[in-house]
C-alpha cells in the first residue's frame, strides 16, 4: 500500500535531517519539496527515477493532489518540509485529504529552527533559576492569535520565547513584550538562515536596538527571533549549576557524594 510521508528536511543544513529522512528519501518514488525554504540539497540522496518537485507556487489542494496522485500502488510519497513538520508546516491541513483518500501517512521529525539558531547562536533556552520554560509562538499578523496567546500574555511568563514568522513585526514583539513587563534593554537574537554554511548571520541586542540592527543587515524573513533571561549567559561571571551535575545530588544513575559535616 502507498504512504505518504511528512519528513522534516531541518533548518537548511543538509548534515542536519535525520537518517530516517535519508532513507526514506533515497527509497522514495515522489517528492514534493517546498522549494522556497528547504535546501535543494536535501533531495541529493533520491534515486534517479525519482519524481521530484518543488511546491513553490502550489495551492494546498493542489499540494495534496499531487501526493494523491503519487500514491499509486505501493508508492513512497515524501512532502518534505522546513525544520519539523508539527510546527507551522500545515500538516493537518493536508493529513485531512490523505485521510479521506484512504492512503496511509507517517511524519518523521525534523529539527525546527528554533533549536537550530540556538545552536548556532551558542545559547542555552534553559538556565537553572533563571528559566526553565520555552514557548514557540509567533505574532499576530494575518494569522490571528487564539485567545490568551498574545506576547503581551505569554510574555508574562518571563520565560524564552522563540518566535516564528514574525521578523516583519518586530515593532510589535517590542510593544508586546514592554506591556508584558519586559526592559527596553531585555536582550533579544535574531538568527537569520540557522545552519545555512553560507548565509548565517546572527544579530544580537535589545528589544529597542533590534528592529533597526536587522533593517541594517536587510534582514526580512527567515528569521527566527529569540528572547529569554537566559541569553548571553555565555559570558556572565557566574551562573547557577544544574542540579543533575552538582556531586550533592543524587539521581538514578550516580549516588551523592558522601560529605562529613
Ligand atoms: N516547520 C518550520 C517552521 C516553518 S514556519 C520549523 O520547524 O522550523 C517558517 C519560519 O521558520 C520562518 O518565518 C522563520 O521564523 C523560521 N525559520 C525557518 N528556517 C529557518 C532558519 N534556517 N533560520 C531561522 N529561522 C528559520
Amino acid at each position: 500500500m502507498a504512504k505518504v510521508w511528512f519528513v522534516g528536511a531541518g533548518p537548511g543544513d543538509p548534515e542536519l535531517i535525520t537518517l530516517k529522512a535519508q532513507k526514506l528519501i533515497a527509497q522514495a518514488d515522489a517528492i514534493l519539496y517546498a522549494g522556497s525554504l528547504v535546501s535543494q540539497a536535501a533531495t541529493q540522496w533520491a534515486r534517479p527515477a525519482c519524481v521530484i518537485q518543488d511546491s513553490k507556487g502550489m495551492t494546498l489542494a493542489e499540494i495534496t493532489d499531487w501526493l494523491i496522485a503519487q500514491s499509486v500502488a505501493e508508492a513512497t510519497v515524501i512532502r518534505l518540509q522546513t525544520g519539523d513538520p508539527s510546527l507551522y508546516g500545515a500538516l493537518i491541513e493536508m493529513v485531512q485529504p490523505l485521510d479521506q483518500a484512504g492512503i496511509e501517512v507517517g511524519v518523521v521529525p525534523g529539527v525546527t529552527s528554533a533549536m537550530a539558531s540556538a545552536a548556532c547562536a551558542v545559547e542555552s533556552l534553559t538556565l537553572p533559576e533563571m528559566t526553565q520554560t520555552v514557548i514557540f509562538s509567533r505574532v499576530e499578523g494575518r494569522t490571528p492569535m487564539p485567545e490568551g496567546e498574545s506576547l503581551e500574555e505569554l510574555g508574562r511568563h518571563h520565560c524564552t520565547l522563540c518566535l516564528y514568522l514574525s521578523i516583519t513585526l518586530l515593532q510589535k514583539v517590542r510593544t508586546g513584550l514592554l506591556a508584558a513587563g519586559w526592559q527596553d534593554d531585555a536582550r533579544i537574537v535574531v538568527v537569520h538562515k540557522a545552519s545555512w554554511p553560507e548565509e548565517q548571520q546572527i544579530i544580537r541586542g535589545t528589544l529597542a536596538t533590534i528592529k533597526e540592527q536587522c533593517k541594517q543587515a536587510g534582514i526580512n524573513a527567515q528569521a527566527m527571533i529569540i528572547v529569554s533571561p537566559a541569553l548571553g549567559a555565555r559570558q556572565w561571571p557566574e551562573i547557577k549549576k544544574s542540579k543533575l551535575y552538582d556531586a550533592q545530588f543524587s539521581h538514578r544513575f550516580r549516588k551523592a557524594s558522601q560529605i562529613q559535616e
